[in-house]
């Protein structure tokens, strides 16, 4: 058994931003992660941070935008800690060496992203900006942490709801057992349930499955949200093209080069992310194919060099001005229940970024607000745990008598959740996915715990896509009107 003060599961900006505050506080920090370090969600991210740091801006309206972006049914008090603590820990953070785009003037730049009132966000290197906060705490983190890379874990050690760490399996086939007095899960989203993603490889719901498996309260499962612009060739996505694209001129058009959102939503290109997928999408099942014209877009290759290396790898010419597109999954608002500090219903056990529901994003994210909140309540979840001792209970593991039998493959699991789950969900055809899910629950009840030494880590992530997809779907199912990212024909 390996011992620690704190456990980190994951290597992204939740995970980071934990890591690197409470290095302030000089404690034994052990950060795991199933790929390698920068193989996370948060080193992807193109469109930037939303903050309310300009002049005209109050964090009153960025709460205000939130709540309309998330149809009200965020949680307000977890909203307005968000917007409100967010301004100092962004500066903070710049104190750190954090260098953010500046304007002609040498001032900070704020651009635009849909349903923002006013120019709320900021980038780092264009549309860089998750790679360059990755890499930023990466530096400011001391050699009190340890990153142990391609190490997936597997199981939560938990008894009569206290968490005391958890199982891993590493690349090597080597089992290991932690022992920690925190455990903080900040394993990211879902995307890869869905055969178009924006998500890293390593995202597939691992987080949501092993915290249901201990015992944990899950929120807002069935709020998913599409992103209506993947790079998209012969039906395989490879990568996201900014909403920034639109906002700088980009206008989505259909083969006969007629516009789609003409007619469709008074923002047209510009309406809410879950709008335009839906309209893409539609479009994209009547067998036609959409393109982002980007002849209005200057400076293309300058404002997006992401964008662009993703089109050549990929061979688009972005001189051409039309790039192929189609939806994908992209965010998941739903997750573990968690506050703003990451308290789950589990004592000794906490949750951040993408993996918890700590109900600021409602039904719908506002775009940028998650890279935010992971630094945000990252923080807070960092100064919760310097001021809260814990020590874990000694527990000792049970080892489970099951093992699964044959499992579907990926490509089976992620068509199952874009027809079913997916950006249209058709209310009588969900119970026939959760019945699909439910054959491969090994003793017909329930997705309970494996055995490990019987279950490889393939095996693993599968049973894990299987429980998250059964507990989406599910959620689906009882959410019978339709609302924000969650949109239910009858
Ligand atoms: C292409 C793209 C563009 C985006 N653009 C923006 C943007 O501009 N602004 C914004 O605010 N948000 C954006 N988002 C969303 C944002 O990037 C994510 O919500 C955020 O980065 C999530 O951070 P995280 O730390 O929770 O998870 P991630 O950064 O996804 O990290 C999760 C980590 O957990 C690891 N992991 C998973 N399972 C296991 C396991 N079983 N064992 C060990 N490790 C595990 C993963 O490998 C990874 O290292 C974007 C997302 C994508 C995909």
């Amino acid at each position: 058994m390996i011992k620690t003060d704190i456990l980190i599961i994951g290597s992204g900006i939740g995970a980071l931003s934990v890591a690197s505050e409470l290095c302030k506080y000089k404690r034994k920090i052990l950060v795991i992660t199933k790929g390698l370090t920068k193989s996370c969600n948060s080193s992807l991210a193109q469109g930037g941070i939303s903050v309310a740091l300009s002049d005209e801006d109050s964090y009153e309206l960025h709460y205000k935008d939130t709540m309309i972006a998330g149809c009200n049914i965020n949680d307000s008090d977890a909203v307005l800690k968000l917007v409100s603590t967010a301004p100092e820990v962004i500066r903070e953070f710049i104190d750190t060496g954090m260098v953010f785009d500046k304007d002609e003037n040498g001032n900070i730049a704020f651009g635009r992203e849909g349903a923002h009132s006013l120019n709320r966000i900021i980038h780092a290197g264009g549309d860089r900006t998750g790679l360059r906060v990755v890499e930023q705490l990466l530096r400011n983190i001391t050699t009190d942490v340890t990153i142990i890379q391609n190490e997936m874990a597997l199981e939560l050690r938990v008894k009569d709801g206290k968490c005391s760490g958890v199982i891993t399996r590493n690349d090597d086939g080597e089992i290991h057992v932690y022992h920690a007095n925190y455990t903080v899960l900040a394993t990211g989203g879902i995307g890869q349930l869905y055969p178009s993603t924006s998500n890293d490889i390593t995202i597939t719901g691992d987080g949501i499955s092993m915290a249901y498996r201990a015992g944990c309260r899950l929120k807002n499962l069935e709020f998913i949200q599409f992103h209506p612009t993947m790079l998209t060739i012969d039906g395989h996505a490879y990568g996201l093209v900014s909403e920034a694209v639109r906002g700088a001129g980009g206008i989505l058009v259909n083969d006969k080069g007629e516009k789609i959102m003409e007619g469709v939503h008074p923002q047209k290109d510009l309406a809410p992310r879950d709008v335009v997928a839906r309209e893409v999408y539609a479009h994209y099942l009547k067998g036609e194919k959409i393109y982002l014209d980007t002849r209005a877009v200057k400076d293309f290759r300058k404002k997006f060099p992401t964008v662009t290396e993703i089109c050549e790898e990929h061979g688009v010419n972005v001189d051409d001005k039309l790039i192929p597109v189609a939806p994908g999954a992209h965010f998941h608002m739903g997750g573990v229940e968690a506050t703003p500090e990451g308290i789950t219903n589990i004592e000794g056990l906490f949750a951040v970024g993408e993996v918890a529901c700590t109900g600021v994003h409602g039904a719908n994210r506002l775009a940028s607000n998650s890279l935010l909140e992971g630094i945000v309540f990252g923080k807070l979840l960092a100064d919760y745990i310097a001021h809260n001792e814990r020590t874990a209970p000694e527990i000792t593991d049970e080892i489970s008598p099951y093992t699964v039998g044959s499992l579907p493959d990926k490509a089976d699991i992620q068509r199952q959740m874009m027809e079913f789950v997916g950006i249209v969900r058709h209310s009588e055809q969900i119970d026939e996915i959760i019945k699909w899910f439910e054959q491969y629950m090994p003793d017909h009840k329930d997705f309970v715990k494996l055995n490990i030494e019987k279950t490889t880590n393939d095996k693993f992530e599968i049973y894990n896509m299987l429980t998250t997809g059964w507990l989406i779907a599910k959620a689906a199912s009882e959410r019978k009107e339709s609302i924000g990212a969650h949109y239910i024909v009858k």
